[in-house]
């Protein structure tokens, strides 16, 4: 049986491609642990002062977070959201149950809330709305915006200094070469860990998962034995088309040359600094005239205003 290449004293049991190395399974979770540690140093994303409202969806990348999260940070000044989306067959009461459970045994505190609640309607009324008004927009268009607006005001209202959120490598790749295609230059800039908060309404957001791959998540996670919702939303395949073509040819780029992932990355993080710097002159964003929200430059109501005024009706708040 092959040894670890770090311990060299127990049976390898996984190969990292991207390192060209095999670990066992006690030197694979603390390389995890540790590359998430070096992430929140290298781009100073919190220190100890500060409070994280962590987005806990109940998947495994947000249970590995928050498993590493606790070694790190001081339980007592993390809580978990759970944005319960409102999606038949998807938001079961006994995933939320799991989350709070699991927090709990963390000692985080936990904040469950709706989109029901906070915009009163559920996903799946939204998407409803959408086709009656023959508006061609993904649900996960829809999710996305809201449940990235009842983070940021949770974040708030919370007094938290850092939005924290499951984000890992695959995503944050696939979210760089789409901004490249569309051309979105400004997009591409301020998704960058050292592009500053553009208004005094925004709660820094830090995404400590960034380098870690997808599969080294679901690792962790099985090696722990968690349990997570494995029930995949309905809308999945209606995501938007390009994202998931990016996907399949990222994966087939990473199964040719592995690493391929992690060295896009490293070449975003290094040639965009200089004008990420630049981003820090830049004026505050506008605020939307019907929420009093930040929105882009150039527009007047913001996104999530934009999406119940085009279904014609109103949102809660
Ligand atoms: Fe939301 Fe789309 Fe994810 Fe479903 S698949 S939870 S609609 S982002
Ligand atoms: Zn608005």
């Amino acid at each position: 049986m092959a040894k670890c290449d770090v311990c060299n004293v127990r049976e390898a049991v996984v190969y990292q491609p991207h390192y060209s190395r095999k670990l066992c399974s006690g030197c694979f979770m603390e390389d995890i642990k540790f590359r998430i540690k070096k992430q929140i140093e290298k781009y100073n994303m919190f220190d100890k002062r500060h409070k994280l409202l962590l987005g806990v969806s109940g998947g495994k990348d947000s249970f590995v977070l928050l498993d590493v999260l606790v070694e790190l940070h001081d339980p007592s000044k993390i809580i978990a959201l759970t944005i319960i989306e409102g999606v038949e067959g998807y938001n079961r009461d006994e995933e939320v149950e799991r989350v709070k459970r699991y927090t709990r045994g963390y000692g985080v505190d936990s904040i469950i809330v709706s989109l029901k609640e906070e915009f009163g309607y559920r996903l799946d009324e939204i998407v409803r709305l959408a086709l009656k008004s023959g508006i061609d927009e993904s649900p996960c268009t829809f999710c996305g915006v809201l449940r990235r607006r009842v983070l940021n005001t949770y974040a708030r209202m919370v007094n938290a200094d850092r939005t924290v959120t499951a984000h890992n490598l695959d995503d944050e790749v696939q979210t760089i070469v789409i901004n490249m295609i569309r051309g979105d230059y400004q997009r591409l800039l301020r998704g960058h860990p050292l592009a500053p908060k553009l208004s005094e309404r925004f709660v820094h957001k830090v995404k400590p998962m960034r380098e870690i791959y997808e599969w080294e998540t679901a690792l962790y996670a099985y090696i722990k034995g968690f349990t997570f919702q494995e029930t995949e939303c309905p809308y999945i395949n209606l995501r938007p088309t390009l994202r998931a073509k990016i996907r399949d040819i990222l994966y087939g780029l990473e199964r040719n040359s592995p690493g391929a992932l992690y060295r896009i990355l490293m070449e975003y993080d290094e040639m965009l600094l200089d004008d990420v710097k630049k981003l820090y002159d830049r004026p505050s964003l506008p605020t939307c005239r019907l929420c009093g929200e930040a929105t882009s430059y150039g527009r007047d109501i913001c996104k999530t205003c934009e999406i119940f005024e085009n279904l014609g009706v109103k949102m809660l708040r």
